[in-house]
């Protein structure tokens, strides 16, 4: 099931069918009612957070920084975007997955857009603008104004930081860890380098690599940087060849 515990809603709140008032004020009737009782308060602040805070906070952010905020462009990336954002034709099954739901239902939630979508483009190095037309393209819910500071600032770290405190980055691991996509995949996700490697963990280093001055500077994410460092030398340059095999046959992944 695509959707899991998530509530279909924004397609209807950026429309303006449902006023986020009224969706926060059900949710919380609803949890004070009798037969409510079994939603915990941790749930429905997690849920009214979500509208009343990083909804209203995109918000915020859209109409204090356009339109310059439309062209920023933080690590100067420039590739193309994969042709399988369109096509879902890749091996990497969490891709695959991902891709086809949303191409087929114009959905997908806040963690499949984060982590796999925008963490391969991110990886990858897409040039923001591809990557912030596709988003506009696929989903239901997507209007500029949630759609641009998710997607340029929270998933492409664009903004330099100033909607997310860090790249929301990841290999393989965390991906094999919160879903079951790995296990029906062409790739290995344990492996960094070699035929089956899953592309996501030389990508992942290339990327530690290539802006370890960004990332060397932030204490939420300095550790990668450390571990980076610690690696042998014929280690990190294994990785680095296998991220650039990689990159030069993107499209046929
Ligand atoms: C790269 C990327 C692009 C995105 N593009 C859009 C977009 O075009 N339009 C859009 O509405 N959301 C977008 N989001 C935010 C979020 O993924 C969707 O709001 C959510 O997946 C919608 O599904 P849902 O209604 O089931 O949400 P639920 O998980 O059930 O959350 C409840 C509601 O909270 C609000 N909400 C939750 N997270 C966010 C957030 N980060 N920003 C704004 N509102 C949020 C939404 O209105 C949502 O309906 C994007 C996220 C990422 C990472
Ligand atoms: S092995 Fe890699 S490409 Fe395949 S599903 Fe897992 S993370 Fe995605």
């Amino acid at each position: 099931m695509s959707s899991l515990f998530h509530s279909l809603l924004s397609f209807a709140l950026n429309t303006k069918m449902l006023h986020p008032m009224e969706v926060i004020q059900a949710a919380i009737a609803r949890a004070r009612s009798a037969s409510g009782q079994a939603v915990s308060i941790e749930q429905l602040e997690g849920f009214v957070r979500q509208i009343l805070g990083w909804r209203e906070y995109m918000r915020g952010i859209y109409w204090a920084r356009m339109p310059d905020y439309a062209s920023l462009n933080h690590f100067g990336h420039t590739a193309g975007l994969p042709d399988f954002y369109w096509t879902a034709e890749t091996r990497m099954n969490c891709l695959h997955t991902v891709i086809s739901q949303s191409l087929t239902q114009a959905y997908a939630h806040h963690i499949q857009r984060l982590m796999i979508t925008g963490n391969f483009a991110l990886l990858a190095g897409i040039d923001p603008d591809e990557v912030d037309r596709w988003y506009l393209g696929i989903y239901m819910d997507a209007v500029q104004w949630v759609e641009i500071v998710n997607t340029r600032g929270m998933s492409q770290y664009a903004d330099g930081g100033l909607v997310a405190t860090k790249p929301y980055i990841s290999s393989a691991n965390y991906i094999h860890k919160m879903s079951d996509y790995c296990d029906r995949c062409h790739y290995r996700w344990r492996i960094p380098v070699g035929t089956r490697a899953c592309p996501f963990n030389s990508f992942y280093w290339a990327f530690v690599h290539r802006h370890r001055q960004t990332l060397a500077g932030n204490p939420r994410v300095a550790m990668m940087v450390r571990t980076w460092d610690r690696m042998s030398a014929g280690k990190r340059d294994a990785l680095l060849a296998q991220a650039d095999h990689y990159r030069a046959a993107l499209n046929t992944l």
